[in-house]
C-alpha cells in the first residue's frame, strides 16, 4: 500500500487560527496512525497578506504542540522546496503539458475586454464567467500570438456539458454541473500559478494522500478533481472540516481576541489541554472518554468520528478539560506555571510559594484565576460582616465574635518557633473540644478573619500559618472590630 502522505500548508498570517491548528492536528494524527509522513509546506504565494515573523509562529506553535514535521522548509525531504514561493518557476511547465493534452487553453483576453465583458454581466443581472472567448482559437491564431509576444493567461478548460464528482470522506460524494464551473485560470500572465493551481501540482509532486483542510475550500474540489483527472493523476482523500464558531452564527474571529492559539496561551490554558481540546472540536471519540494526550490521540482518532455540522467553541469545556490537566502536573511543574501568577498578588517575601501552590493545584481550573484567588495574602481585603453568617457552618455575627475572642488567647499561646500548620491545629481543636462545639463554629469565623473571603485556596489553620503570627493575630483583631461594630 502506498505510504500515507499528509501535509499542512498553512499561510503565514502572523497567528495560528484554532480552526488552522485543528487542521494541523488531524492531518498529524492521520500521518502518525498510518506510520505515514507529516510534511509542513508554507503558502506564502499572497505577498498581499504576507507578515514578517509569520513563519516563525508557525514553526513554534506546532513545536509547541507537538506536532513535529518530517519534512518542511527548516528541515528540507525529498520533494522540496517546501515554501511555494520558492517553487513558482516549476509550474508553468505543467501548464503547458495540459494545453498539449488539450486539457488546457492560451487565452489571450486582455483586461479591457474581460472588463467589458463583467460590466456586461453585471448590467443582465448575471453572475461573471469567463465567455471562453479564446478557447476555440486555432493553432495557427495561438501560435501567431504567442510568436508576437501578446500577453496571455493559461485556462483550464472544463468540460461543456455533463457533471463532476467528487469525493469526500466526510461528505460522500458531491455532483456538481460543470456549466457552473468556470474556466479558471491556472497561470497568470506573469508566469506565476494561481494559488489553485500551485496547491493541487504541489499535493501531486510531494506525494500527499490526503488533504484536510477547512470546508471553505469544498466549492474549489470539482474544479481541482478536473485538474487531476486531466493530469492523469491520482486524487488524494479529501477530507474537508467544518468551521469553528463562536455561536451559531458567528465564525471565532481574530478581531474578538479567541480565535488564536496565542490568545488563548495568555488565558492561562496549558498546551496540553488545548490540543486535546482542539481535537474534539468536530470530532467524537468512540467511547465516553474525552481526555487524551496526543500518544492517545493518534490511537484514538477515527477520521469517521468527524462531524458535518459545525463546532462550537466552549470556553466551559475547554476549562473544564485544562482543569483536569492542571491537576495531572507534577507539584514542581505546577510550581514552575502558577508562580509568576501568584506572583502578581503575591509580594511578600516571608510567604511560602511552595505552599500556596499544594494548596491552589485542585482548584485552578485556569492560570490566569491565580492572582484574585491569592490576593488576600498580601492584603486583607475589606470586607462586610455578613462574611461571618454560614448556614453550614452554624455561624452567626454573635457566635463568630465570641469564637474570634477566644481563639486570640489560644493563639497567643503558640510560641513563634511553633508556630506551623500541626501546631495551630491542635490547639485549635482543644478549644473546639473544649467549648463542645462544632469545628466549624470555630474554624470558619476564623477563616474569614484572615482572609476576609468565602472561599479561599486552604483553610483557617493553612492560612494563619502562611501569614505568620502577628499578622494572624492583626486580622482576627480586625474581624472583632468588625464584629463589634453596629
Ligand atoms: N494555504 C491554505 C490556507 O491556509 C491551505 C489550503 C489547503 O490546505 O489546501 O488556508
Amino acid at each position: 500500500m502506498k505510504k500515507v502522505r499528509t501535509r499542512f500548508a498553512p499561510s503565514p498570517t502572523g497567528y495560528m487560527h484554532i480552526g488552522n491548528l485543528r487542521t494541523a492536528l488531524f492531518t498529524y494524527l492521520i500521518a502518525k496512525q498510518n506510520d505515514g509522513d507529516f510534511i509542513l509546506r508554507i503558502e506564502d504565494t499572497d505577498r498581499e497578506r504576507y507578515v514578517e515573523g509569520a513563519v516563525d509562529v508557525i514553526y513554534k506553535t506546532l513545536k509547541q504542540c507537538g506536532l513535529q514535521w518530517d519534512e518542511g522548509p527548516d528541515i528540507g525531504g525529498p520533494v522540496g522546496p517546501y515554501v511555494q514561493s520558492e517553487r513558482m518557476g516549476m509550474f508553468k511547465k505543467y501548464a503547458v503539458d495540459l494545453v498539449d493534452k488539450g486539457e488546457a487553453y492560451y487565452c489571450f483576453c486582455d483586461k479591457e475586454r474581460l472588463d467589458t465583458l463583467k460590466a456586461q454581466c453585471e448590467a443582465e443581472g448575471r453572475t461573471y464567467s469567463y465567455d471562453r472567448h479564446c478557447r476555440c482559437l486555432s493553432c495557427e491564431e495561438v501560435k501567431a500570438k504567442l510568436d508576437a509576444g501578446t500577453p496571455y493567461v493559461i485556462r483550464q478548460k472544463i468540460p461543456t456539458e455533463g457533471q463532476v464528482t467528487f469525493h469526500d470522506e466526510l461528505y460522500g460524494d458531491i455532483t456538481v454541473d460543470c456549466t457552473e464551473l468556470e474556466d479558471q485560470i491556472l497561470i497568470k500572465t506573469d508566469g506565476m500559478p494561481t494559488y489553485n493551481f500551485a496547491n493541487v501540482v504541489d499535493d501531486h509532486l510531494m506525494g500527499i494522500t490526503h488533504v484536510v483542510r477547512g470546508n471553505e475550500y469544498l466549492a474549489s474540489a470539482p474544479k481541482y478533481n478536473l485538474l487531476y483527472k486531466a493530469f492523469g493523476w491520482e486524487v488524494p482523500t479529501y477530507i474537508h472540516v467544518e468551521h469553528i464558531m463562536k455561536d451559531k452564527q458567528h465564525k471565532l474571529s481574530k478581531r474578538d481576541g479567541d480565535a488564536s492559539f496565542e490568545d488563548l496561551m495568555n488565558k492561562g490554558y496549558l498546551t496540553e489541554a488545548v490540543v486535546n481540546y482542539i481535537a474534539l472540536l468536530g470530532w467524537a471519540p468512540k467511547g465516553e472518554e474525552e481526555i487524551f494526550t496526543l500518544d492517545e490521540l493518534i490511537k484514538e482518532f477515527d477520521i469517521h468520528g468527524l462531524s458535518k455540522s459545525p463546532a462550537i467553541f466552549d470556553p466551559l469545556k475547554l476549562t473544564a478539560i485544562n482543569a483536569k490537566y492542571i491537576k495531572k502536573l507534577t507539584p514542581e511543574k505546577y510550581m514552575e506555571y502558577a508562580t509568576p501568577y501568584i506572583r502578581q498578588s503575591v509580594k511578600r517575601e516571608d510567604i511560602d510559594i511552595s505552599r500556596i501552590c499544594s494548596l491552589l493545584q485542585d482548584r485552578t481550573e485556569v492560570f490566569t484565576d491565580i492572582p484574585e484567588k491569592v490576593d488576600f495574602f498580601d492584603k486583607l481585603p475589606e470586607y462586610g460582616k455578613e462574611l461571618y453568617v454560614h448556614k453550614k457552618m452554624k455561624t452567626n455575627e454573635e457566635n463568630s465574635l465570641e469564637a474570634l475572642e477566644s481563639i486570640v488567647p489560644v493563639l497567643q499561646g503558640i510560641d513563634d518557633k511553633d508556630w506551623n500548620e500541626e501546631t495551630i491545629h491542635d490547639k485549635l481543636f482543644e478549644l473546639i473540644a473544649q467549648k463542645g462545639v462544632k469545628n466549624g463554629v470555630i474554624m470558619w469565623p476564623l477563616r474569614v478573619a484572615v482572609s476576609g473571603k468565602m472561599s479561599t485556596p486552604g483553610g483557617a489553620v493553612e492560612i494563619a500559618a502562611l501569614i505568620g503570627k502577628a499578622d494572624t493575630l492583626e486580622r482576627v483583631a480586625k474581624g472583632i472590630e468588625l464584629l463589634k461594630n453596629n
